[in-house]
């Protein structure tokens, strides 16, 4: 598919595979003398390399049959039927993908005869487009995933009626299920589980996925975790800490949590592993099994509702110089996830998850922030089952503004869970599927690619996992302008700098 953008200029070249591109990368070294700072720029020359050619791209979805994987499932079918219905209220609805950053949003390409250019996120570089991605999975609920969509009752029921036949003979694949580490409450679901130790419970996973391969003939497969949030795992030397000890623990039956061993078939199989709930799934052994078969990892917990307003608000408002001394969030929420997490052990995991989302923006005010200093941050969360998938999301933002003067923000938010995440399922595969088509250089360097762990991924992320030593970025525009800005460099073009100056001039 020939790419809608095309960059006229000589640090651009096309070949019938690649997109390559020469890339001026500036930075700045800041050194202190006392008080003093000493800025110097530098300039490194990147060249990047994209291939064109876009893979048919298979999704698997650990808890395909959840409130998540039944509607990203159902959400992409939609879209790719054309489906309309009509809601309630009588108005007519077109299948779309709102709330997709890749999808629905756009970037600004420079000024035309009209004025500024906008197109979506999508056309800047060639990606897969959701419609033509083929979902499997597994759960360890049998329920079809037409079944499953009723139960999540997420949907209107018309377009339910109308996705039924299509979804019905979708059945998620038996799955690893160790009742330990998710809430006793799930227990009633679990009618689908994998039987034998945990070493012939990966191998079998591997299978499930050279199966759907071979089955779906597609020819790339990313595994995604949207299964229930697990409690934490404790890191233990010589138990998890290596990726030998890993592997060791698994043949010898130790503790392993069902993510960490999803995540551990799914590299071993080369197969990218995103991890979209807050448990530390990416436990140092699995981090550097990654590492060593270059196999990129992300997550960790989708960044949909709450925290994403946080990572907005408290970014606002640090930038505006105000300071942020407060911030108390309330959740109820009804559904299957909801009620995982009235579990304490569950509920830790997304309290820790959600915990540290403003702490960059905290530090980069020291003009706000003594050393050390932190604004009072508290996380509650509880299980209302009326409410169902509509969750529910209360936040009070107390700061301090000038001359001693408090300004609160109180804030009511309903969000419908489930069509917040889906989108983000979607940018998440699709954004790692481009990122294995990129690789770059500089002058005393051979081709690469990313590192193993994909930060890349931080905007769509609570907890973005970083590799190690990265400083963690959650200002929400700064992750935003980051992935926007690596594929402007794909395209040879300089960062986005809103400057204008064409306007500034007299
Ligand atoms: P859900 O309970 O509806 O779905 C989870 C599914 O996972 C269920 O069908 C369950 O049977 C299945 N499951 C549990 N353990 C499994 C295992 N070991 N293997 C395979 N399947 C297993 O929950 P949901 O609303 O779809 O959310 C899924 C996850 O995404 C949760 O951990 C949640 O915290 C996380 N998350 C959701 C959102 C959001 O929806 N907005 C945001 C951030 C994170």
């Amino acid at each position: 598919m020939p790419e809608k953008i095309r960059i006229n200029s000589p640090n651009v070249r096309y070949t019938e595979q690649y997109i390559e591109s020469q890339y001026s990368y500036h930075t700045s070294t800041v050194s202190a003398d006392g008080d003093t700072y000493t800025v110097t720029p530098n300039t490194t020359e990147f060249t990047f390399c994209t291939v064109r050619t876009v893979p048919k791209l298979g999704v698997m979805l650990v808890g395909w049959g959840g409130n998540n994987g039944s509607t990203v499932t159902a959400a992409a079918l939609a879209n790719k039927l054309g489906l309309t219905w009509r809601t309630k209220t009588g108005i007519k609805v077109n299948a779309n993908y709102y709330g997709s950053l890749l999808e629905a949003s756009t970037v600004s390409l420079g000024s035309g005869p009209k004025g500024e250019v906008f197109v979506p996120f999508r056309d800047l570089l060639p990606m897969v487009h959701p419609n033509d991605i083929v979902f499997d999975g597994w759960d360890i609920s049998s329920m079809d995933l037409g079944s499953a969509m009723e139960r999540a009752q997420v949907l209107d029921w018309s377009l339910q009626e109308k996705l039924r036949p299509h979804m019905s003979p979708l059945r998620p694949r038996p799955s690893i299920y160790i009742p330990e580490f998710i809430a006793a409450n799930q227990k009633q679901r679990a009618d689908n589980v994998l039987i034998g130790s945990k070493a012939e419970q990966v191998e079998q996973i591997r299978r499930d996925i050279r199966d759907f391969k071979e089955k779906s003939g597609v020819e790339k497969v990313i595994v995604l975790w949207t299964a229930n949030t697990e409690r934490f795992c404790d890191v233990v030397l010589g138990g998890n800490d290596t990726a030998e000890n890993l592997l060791a623990t698994i043949q010898a039956g130790g503790e392993v949590s069902p993510s960490t061993l999803f995540a551990v078939a799914s590299i071993m199989e080369g197969c990218a592993y995103i991890n979209g709930s807050p448990q530390n799934t990416f436990v140092p052994g699995a981090v550097e099994l990654a590492i060593q078969r270059g196999v990129f990892i992300g997550g960790d917990d989708f960044k949909s509702g709450q925290t994403k307003l946080k990572s907005v608000l408290v970014d606002f408002l640090v930038s505006a110089g105000i300071k942020p001394t407060s911030i108390v969030s309330y959740n109820h929420l009804g559904n299957n996830d909801g009620m995982n997490l009235s579990a304490p052990r569950q509920f830790r995991s997304k309290e820790i998850s959600k915990s540290n989302v403003v702490d960059d923006m905290v530090l980069s005010n020291p003009v706000l922030y003594g050393p050390g200093e932190k604004p009072d941050h508290c996380v509650v969360i509880k299980y209302v089952p009326y409410v169902g998938d509509s969750k529910r999301a209360m936040d009070e933002y107390t700061s301090e503004i000038m001359m001693g003067g408090t300004n609160t923000i109180a804030l009511h938010n309903t969000c419908e869970d489930s069509l917040l995440a889906s989108p983000i399922i979607l940018d998440l595969v699709i954004l790692t599927e481009l990122c294995q088509r990129i690789t770059f250089c500089t002058r005393d360097s051979e081709f690469q690619s990313f590192h193993s762990v994909l930060s890349l991924l931080s905007y769509l992320c609570k907890a973005p996992l970083m590799p190690e030593g990265a400083p963690v970025v959650n200002a929400f525009f700064r992750q935003r302008a980051c992935i926007e800005n690596i594929m402007r460099a794909c395209l040879g073009l300089p960062p986005q700098n809103h400057m204008q100056l064409e306007h500034k001039m007299k």
